[in-house]
């Protein structure tokens, strides 16, 4: 029997134990060949054995490394966490100055928790602050636009009446009170105005609109509305347009208008024997649109440096004497400010005391195509003549005092007038008589001028209702068209706006 690829060890035992001779038996022969396949079986699961503990030694130094890492990385973005809680809080908001523990992660998951809980609880106090805020802001603008329309009420007959005696023959004495009559007038309408305007704004309640306008002639017009009061302190007023802003402009022409008023009436108001620019000009041209700069200078008082801030804040003159030789509200700056920041564009001013100021802005509009054609109001040259004659006005109003200021404009104009007391005798009126004009009032006792308008309409639907309120409130007068008016002038009213509301409706041109 070969027994050299036998299992060293088996060899040795044989060599040992084992007569040659009886390595000739064959059964024994078949045993010693079992034996040696198990030596060797054996010796192949110690290796096995001694293979895979190796194995799992590394594989465990591997597992434990990536572990140790982990646990490096979730301690570092533990504290990272806390560096921000304690960089987000005040130290005293931590409660009792707790210092948290990077290693107990529920403490610290309790105490995101109080955390989330405070920061809703703040936050639904603030919802319900801001809710409150804007309630008494809506509450504040409502009641501002009804004691305005009280006070216009009233203030409509003080201006009328001013007006209708200043044409009248006076002493020179009564001229003078005459006067100082219609400057307090003024101001007060301009401080009532302003009020509402303000107020309007603050509720965010203001829109810009958007339509063709010729912007030049704006300009131009605010300097003709300036020029009698820049003449009677001896200013001048100088336009200078470019050449190159565009004729048409969309946009608001009413508040821009507005805004280029507020500051040339300033200018005229803080200036004596000096002069006015008003400065227009095309600064870059984008694709449809124009980045247009407008300055208003003065050679007047100017304002000091640290004044230079607080006047384009509410009801702030830069001198307590202001009021009393200049008039004013210190509304005009506030408004024109809040007018420009819906513009998307700042109000500027460079001024030094003594020497006069300049305000300038300049703001992005789109420019139209000079095909547009204008709406164009009929704007009859205000004029006493005759043009009004014969016109059957049925003029519906409450108020005394203001039925017989509008009849005595109405008569000197020689309009046939007929008075309803309220819109339940208009309407009544109206069944039998036949007219050209109707001017309504809105608040009336037993048929306000909404309900009179919308019955009117029911039985004509041509005649022209003008309403006549002092109300003037962008709500009302969206009604008022709502219901079927033609048109809207607020109390107290301009005689010149009166006149050209009726000539626009009654004259056939
Ligand atoms: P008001 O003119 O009604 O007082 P404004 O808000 O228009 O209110 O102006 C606020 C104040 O700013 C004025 O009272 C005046 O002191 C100052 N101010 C405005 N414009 C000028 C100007 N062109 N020159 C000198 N001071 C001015």
């Amino acid at each position: 029997m070969d027994t050299s690829n036998f299992h060293r060890l088996l060899n040795k035992q044989i060599s040992k134990h084992l007569p040659a001779d009886s390595l000739k038996n064959e059964h024994l022969q078949n045993f010693i060949k079992a034996i040696n396949e198990s030596y060797f079986n054996f010796e192949r699961d110690k290796e096995l054995f001694e293979h895979s503990s190796l194995l799992n030694e590394k594989e465990y130094a591997e597992i434990n490394e990536k572990l140790k890492k982990e646990i490096k990385q979730r301690r570092l973005s533990v504290d990272k966490l806390i560096d921000a809680i304690y960089s987000l809080e005040e130290k005293e908001g931590l409660e009792a100055n707790k210092i948290i523990d990077s290693n107990n992660l529920l403490v610290l998951v309790d105490y995101l928790q109080v955390q989330i809980d405070n920061r809703k609880k703040m936050e639904a106090e603030l919802r319900l602050a801001k809710e409150l805020a804007e309630n008494a802001t809506q509450a504040k603008s409502e009641f501002l636009s009804m004691m305005s329309h009280e006070i216009r009420t009233p203030l409509n007959a003080i201006v009328g009446m001013t007006y209708l005696m200043q044409q009248e023959e006076v002493s020179d004495n009564m001229a003078e009170n005459l006067k100082i009559l219609q400057f307090s007038t003024d101001n007060l309408h301009a401080l009532i105005n302003d009020i509402l305007d303000f107020s309007k704004i603050e509720a965010g309640k203001v829109e810009l609109e958007k339509a063709p306008f010729d912007l030049k002639q704006l300009i131009s017009n605010i300097k003709k509305a300036n020029q009698i009061k820049a003449e009677e302190k001896q200013n001048s007023i100088k336009l200078m347009i470019d050449d190159d802003v565009p004729n048409l402009i969309i946009g608001d022409s009413l508040r821009l208008g507005q805004i280029v008023s507020n500051l040339v009436s300033n200018a005229v108001k803080f200036t004596k024997n000096g002069s006015i620019t008003v400065e227009l000009t095309l600064q870059k041209r984008a694709g449809n649109n124009a980045i247009l700069g407008f300055s208003v200078t003065d050679t007047g008082i100017g304002i000091e440096p640290h004044k230079q801030q607080l006047i384009f804040d509410k009801f702030t003159q830069a001198n307590s004497e202001t009021t009393r030789e200049f008039g004013g509200t210190g509304l005009g700056l506030v408004i024109t400010k809040k007018l420009l920041q819906l513009h998307g564009s700042e109000i500027k001013l460079f001024s030094e005391a003594g020497k006069g100021a300049k305000f300038y802005f300049s703001v992005e509009l789109e420019v139209a195509s000079d095909v547009i054609k204008l709406k164009k109001d009929i704007n009859l040259e205000f004029q006493e003549e005759d043009i009004l004659k014969g016109v059957k006005v049925l003029l519906v109003e409450d108020y005394p005092v203001n039925i017989k200021v509008a009849t005595k404009f109405l008569e000197r104009w020689k309009v046939n007038i007929d008075i309803a007391e309220n819109g339940k005798i208009a309407l009544e009126k109206f069944e039998t008589g036949k007219y050209d004009v109707v001017l309504m009032d809105i608040q009336m006792p037993i048929m306000d001028g909404y309900t009179a308008t919308s019955e009117i309409r029911k039985i004509d639907i041509n005649v022209p209702i003008i309403a006549l309120t002092a109300s003037a409130t962008l709500n009302n007068q969206d009604r008022a068209f709502t219901v079927g008016m033609n048109d809207y002038i607020t109390k107290p009213f301009n005689p010149k706006e009166l006149f050209n509301k009726i000539a626009k409706f009654s004259v056939k041109s």
